[in-house]
């Protein structure tokens, strides 16, 4: 079968069903082809579920201007759609002296970012708002939530579908190739076809760069080199004495051991950072014994964490963009003015906060597609 439709989106985790939406809005007949047998399967289920408030990112980064736009966003399409959500606040904790350098630090950067409601708290006004926690100061983040990410992704999925945008499951895109047209593209699965659109925008996550590869006419120096870091959660076996996030000041590959709560009130520790050697057949099982190291991070800040407490839970793996030790790359958000092929889009490196930003990176994506 071969068909034609102005526009394709690869991957229906959380950026590919904004961005879906967001074209199909804008009037688009748009083919959402995932490969999986439901939407959100990949990274999009694998992660803290925390709408970040855009603190860490370097002064006008992607990463930075995104989140704090796409937090506003998400917050606003939560009220207008139903989706659950909570707004906990979060604290970050310096637990030594020498951390709370570290603390302002983060407060200039954050308000570098425009994230100007940060509130320095001294540990007794901590320890008022939780008991249990160790520290000597902290930062507090009130903009901070959760979020119920499966409920997001299906109302994603029905404003797009509203507008038209159909969803093709079990349909991996095989290759590609840039004809005079736009580009055309091989989906294998139930249904094989090939299709032929204007636009296509690959969001296909961990499998990005790739898939990337194989659109014959996309020179491999726009390519960047693919690595991956899993990043391992343990759950509590017990209800939570916290009713906020609870961070450490942030390490180099990740924020850190820290304790987010889920929309239940299920408390779970992570992600922690293990680099692989390679994406092919990502075991995303938890080694128990990497609970020893959990151990030690979060005594750190609760000193009351017992014995037994923690169980191996799940893993989500960072699709990153810099190797090992290098320092963090922004999100490559690239279009016709980087490539030169008109109509393509590729996601790259979107790792945290790319939940958060999903709707201003869908508004980035449209942008770079209209002024070229
Ligand atoms: C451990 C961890 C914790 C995180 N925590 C947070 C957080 O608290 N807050 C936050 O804002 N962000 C967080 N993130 C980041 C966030 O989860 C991701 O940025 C986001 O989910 C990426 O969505 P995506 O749609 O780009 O990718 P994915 O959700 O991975 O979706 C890609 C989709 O493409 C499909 N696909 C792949 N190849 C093909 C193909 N050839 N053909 C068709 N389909 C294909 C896949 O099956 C998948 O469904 C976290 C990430 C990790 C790893």
């Amino acid at each position: 079968m071969s068909e034609r439709v102005d526009a394709i989106v690869i991957g229906a985790g959380v950026v590919g069903l904004a961005v879906a939406r967001g074209l199909s809005q804008s009037g688009k007949e748009v083919i959402i082809v995932e490969a999986d047998k439901a939407i959100g399967m990949g990274t999009s289920s694998r992660n803290s579920e925390v709408i970040h408030a855009g603190i860490y990112y370097p002064k006008d980064s992607l990463k930075a201007r995104l989140c704090v736009t796409g937090k506003n966003m998400l917050y606003d399409f939560c009220d207008s759609h139903g989706v659950p959500y909570k707004k906990l606040g979060k604290l970050i904790v310096a637990t030594s002296p020498d951390q709370v350098e570290n603390l302002k630090a983060i407060q200039k950067k954050a308000a570098d970012n425009g994230v100007d409601d940060l509130v320095w708290l001294k540990k007794e006004e901590v320890q008022k708002r939780e008991p249990e926690l160790a520290c000597v100061a902290a930062l507090l983040s009130p903009s901070t939530g959760i979020i119920d990410t499966h409920a997001y992704m299906l109302a994603l999925q029905g404003d797009a579908e509203e507008d038209g945008a159909m969803l093709a499951l079990n349909s991996p895109v095989l290759a590609g190739q840039v004809t005079d047209n736009g580009i055309y593209l091989n989906v294998g699965g139930d249904m094989p076809m090939e299709i032929e659109a204007k636009i296509v925008v690959n969001a296909a996550g961990l499998d990005a760069i790739d898939l990337a590869r194989k659109i014959k006419g996309l020179d491999d120096k726009f390519i960047p080199t693919a690595y991956f870091c899993k990043g391992n959660y343990f759950s509590l076996g017990r209800k939570a004495p916290f009713s906020h996030l609870i961070y450490p000041v942030p390490q180099k590959a990740g924020l850190g051991v820290h304790l987010t709560l889920d929309m239940g009130a299920q408390a779970r520790f992570g992600p922690d950072v293990e680099w692989l050697e390679n994406g092919n057949n990502i075991d995303y099982a938890v080694d128990e014994k990497r609970g020893d190291l959990f151990y030690d991070a979060i005594r750190q800040y609760w000193p009351g964490l017992k014995d037994g407490d923690l169980n191996a839970d799940y893993a989500g793996v960072r699709p990153k963009i810099q190797a090992p030790g290098e320092d963090a790359r922004d999100f490559m958000i690239q279009g016709p003015a980087d490539h030169g092929i008109l109509g393509f889009i590729n996601l790259f490196g979107i790792e945290s906060p790319g939940l958060t930003a999903s709707l201003a990176i869908a508004d980035e994506v449209i942008r770079k597609l209209e002024t070229t």
